[in-house]
């Protein structure tokens, strides 16, 4: 679904990212590790589009990635993103958060997509809540309902960026939970975070970004295990 090849992103005269190769197959959950820095957002940012890759390719559902802005608004009707902070429309009820683009973008009816908006909030246990604001929700509900939203638009691929870095620790293990049940229906996942629990349950392959390129890749009990690399071991250590 994801192809990359010798992705490099360079702010200014530095590489962030410095020749990436990474596949993401149909289906598959990719967790993305790696120290503060080493380029993970910025990886994510560059499959939909949110940054220019200075050199590479790009392919995303079989197309190559191009910048013309009719090309990135198609793209990322076919991503969904989800971010640390939830960017819930705070004027708008939890029905319309995630009817809106439903209807704008896809040019779904309004019934359909408030249906469909209701069998979501059902799948993330929040359709009591179609009705209310997103200030009367526990961050922990705001994210699910983030979720909601973007698995609305049916995406290809869904990408998660610290989904639960912002939450109170007592509210990390619901969203979590909503992410492994996509996980484990099948969804097409590259999940930067730092929670060990989510890669080692749910996750198909973990890589470990550092440096500008990928220092360790392998099923998750061999790269939290018994990385090969230096720097895998490092980052180990420092998470202990
Ligand atoms: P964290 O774990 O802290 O979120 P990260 O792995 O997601 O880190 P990125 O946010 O991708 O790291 O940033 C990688 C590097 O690129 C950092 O040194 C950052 O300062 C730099 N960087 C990111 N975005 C920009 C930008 N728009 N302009 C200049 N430098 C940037
Ligand atoms: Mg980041």
């Amino acid at each position: 679904v994801v192809r990359m090849r010798g992705i490099v992103k360079r702010f200014g005269d530095t590489a962030v990212l410095d020749g990436i190769d990474l596949d993401v197959a149909r289906g598959e959950v990719v967790t993305l590790i790696g120290p503060s820095g080493a380029g993970k957002s910025t990886l994510l940012r560059c499959i939909n589009g949110l940054e220019r890759v200075s050199e590479g390719s790009i392919e995303v559902g079989g197309q190559p990635l191009r910048y013309d802005e009719k090309h990135l608004n198609q793209l990322r009707a076919r991503i969904g993103m989800v971010f640390q902070a939830f960017n819930l429309f705070p004027h708008m009820t939890v029905r319309d958060n995630i009817a809106v683009a439903q209807r704008d973008v896809l040019g779904r009816s309004r019934g359909d997509a408030a249906q469909r908006a209701q069998d979501l909030l059902e799948r993330v246990g929040l359709a009591h809540k179609i009705d209310a604001y997103p200030d009367s929700l526990s961050g922990g509900q705001q994210q699910r309902v983030a979720i909601a939203r973007a698995l609305a638009m049916d995406p290809t691929v869904m990408l998660f960026d610290e989904p639960t870095s912002a939450l109170d620790p007592e509210l990390v293990g619901e969203v979590l939970g909503v992410m492994r049940d996509l996980a484990s229906e099948g969804m097409t996942m590259v999940v930067v975070t730092h929670e060990m629990r989510f890669a080692r349950q749910a996750a198909d392959r973990v890589v470990l970004l550092a440096d500008g390129g990928i220092a360790e890749q392998g099923p998750p009990a061999q790269v939290l295990q018994r990385p090969t690399s230096e720097r895998g071991r490092a980052f180990l250590r420092e998470l202990e």
